[in-house]
């Protein structure tokens, strides 16, 4: 759903039940955003209301360089290597975690995966 048919729909739920806490426990959210999407047109951040009101998730590609990252995972800031890879910084870091590797493994910025797990697998 769309946040224009969402603030219709929020808005045809307040006409027909002539209450905010009766739309909030229809659609399960609070009463006070449930108003501040009708009301104020505001587009819910949080990925849990957003499912919850059909509302499309942001759509972004993470590439993990090491260990799992879970869907919903929060990240506090993107930055810019002086590449031009955007990275979620741990910390103080100025590079991204391609840079940081030997320049043999580089590759214009993304990270020869395949090629490192073929090394991997011929160690093994
Ligand atoms: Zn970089």
């Amino acid at each position: 759903m769309e946040l224009g048919d969402l603030v219709r729909a929020l808005r045809k739920t307040h006409q027909e039940t002539g209450s905010w806490r009766q739309v909030a426990k229809e659609w399960g959210v609070s009463k006070g955003m449930a108003y501040r999407i009708a009301m104020q047109g505001y587009d819910p951040k949080s990925p849990e209301i957003r499912r919850q009101l059909k509302l499309p998730l942001p759509s972004v590609q993470v590439i993990s360089v090491q260990g799992f990252i879970p869907d919903g995972a929060q990240a506090l800031e993107a930055r810019r290597c002086a590449c031009g890879a955007w990275f979620i910084p741990n910390g103080t870091r100025k590079r991204c975690y391609n840079c940081l590797l030997p320049k043999a493994q580089r590759d214009n910025g993304n990270m020869k995966r395949d090629e490192m797990t073929e090394t991997d697998r011929d160690r093994a």
